[in-house]
């Protein structure tokens, strides 16, 4: 059967390529210790549960969802980014509920993007954004994220013809993979560029509160006039270790926000309205919970800087999300050096490549493992002896 063609300009998914690997070495029996995939090893808090395990009772729920998300789940965002970053929102025009964050992020490169335009991604970047382009028949304009840089693309490098044809800029602070965290004047700079260029500019906030050595992330809506220009996305899973749920929300820019519910109102039919309740509950209990899961990783975060000196990897210290962005030691690719730490040591690091092409030439590591599980990792790493 013949795909597509659009399918056919979708590259690879990285992680499908990543569990393949996975499942040949746990057939063989290796004990598979796997820093590869951003998936948080705790479960969701239990107050979520509780609060799902009751919403699913009421027949009310059973129903079709608002499309939009329930005035209540909005209504409830509204406040925590009132709460949290200090910005008003209208839940009626500037949010709106996501089946994930992920659903919402290809979606609006649909609602904004021709054949032909540009888009503006990050590299590396989060696979996603260059997916959805692709998809889109969209052209992705490659900013390269490096260590030269801060991890933050130079925006008057990017090319005049480029620029013009450009309908969407995508960031992600704090960043996946580099741990790279922007502070407000980097956020007003992007806008300030978005709304010079009639560019929508778009901020993946999945790890808003992941950082560390009291750095507190902004959100990009902070930045003067960010809402004339702006759209921003949240997701449960990271923050609330609900992966699994597919819960998120996109907030901002009242156009862009309507475009999107117009895409997604003709292709899904919104988010089952019991777990946009327990959503609520993880939002109004959030502060707690994710302070404590803030340690935790900050205490992972510790171990591996420790470990990752002492074997003497070349790395920067993460200032936010749950990743390392390591330097692969001389001889290797990404690739080559990946492969063979999953193939003698057992150990799945996620390849820098599958990041874009200035990810070439470094791993990621995450810190969804336990203490025990991480030392372990590398300790069979240091018996390598590279
Ligand atoms: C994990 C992650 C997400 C979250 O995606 P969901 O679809 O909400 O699970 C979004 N962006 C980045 C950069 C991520 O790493």
């Amino acid at each position: 059967m013949k795909q597509a063609r659009r399918l056919d300009n979708a590259p690879p998914y990285l992680f499908v390529e990543i569990e393949e690997n996975i499942k040949k070495a746990l057939a063989k029996g290796v004990d598979v210790i796997n820093l590869g995939i951003g998936d948080p090893d705790m479960p969701t808090p239990y107050f979520v549960v509780r609060k799902m395990a009751e919403a699913i009772k009421n027949p009310i729920y059973h129903a079709y969802p608002e499309y939009d998300g329930c005035l209540e789940f909005r209504c409830a965002v509204a406040e925590h980014y009132k709460k949290r970053f200090g910005v008003d929102l209208d839940p009626e025009t500037e949010v709106v509920a996501l089946l994930g964050s992920k659903e919402g992020i290809a979606h609006i490169f649909f609602a904004l993007v021709n054949e032909g335009d540009f888009t503006l991604v990050p590299d590396p970047e989060y696979p996603v954004y260059e997916l959805a382009t692709a998809l889109t028949g969209g052209v992705p304009y490659h900013m390269p994220l490096t260590k030269e840089n801060g991890f933050f693309p130079d925006l008057s490098t990017i090319p005049k013809e480029v620029i013009k044809r450009s309908k969407i800029l995508f960031v992600n602070y704090p960043n996946n993979p580099t741990g790279a965290v922007a502070d407000l004047e980097q956020f007003q700079k992007l806008v300030d560029f978005g709304l010079e260029h009639d560019i929508v500019v778009c901020n993946d906030n999945a790890y808003s509160e992941f950082t560390y050595d009291g750095i507190k992330a902004p959100s990009i809506l902070n930045a003067d006039n960010a809402k004339e220009i702006a759209v921003e996305f949240h997701s449960f899973s990271k923050s609330y270790n609900m992966t699994g749920w597919r819960l998120g929300f996109a907030v901002g820019n009242k156009e862009a926000i309507s475009k999107l519910k117009k895409m997604k109102n003709n292709i899904d039919s919104g988010v089952f309205t019991a777990i946009q309740i327990a959503g609520i509950e993880a939002l109004k209990g959030c502060e707690k919970f994710v302070e404590g899961m803030r340690k935790i990783y900050a205490r992972r975060r510790d171990i591996a800087i420790n470990e990752l000196q002492k074997l003497g990897f070349e790395f920067e210290v993460p200032k936010g999300a749950f990743y390392f962005w390591i330097k692969v030691p001389d001889g290797y690719t990404s690739k080559s050096f990946a492969d063979m730490l999953l193939e003698k040591t057992g150990v799945v690091v996620a390849p820098g490549r599958g990041y874009g092409e200035y990810g070439e030439g470094y791993i990621r590591i995450s810190l969804t493992i336990n203490d025990e599980r991480l030392k372990e990792a590398f300790e069979r790493i240091r018996k390598l002896g590279i």
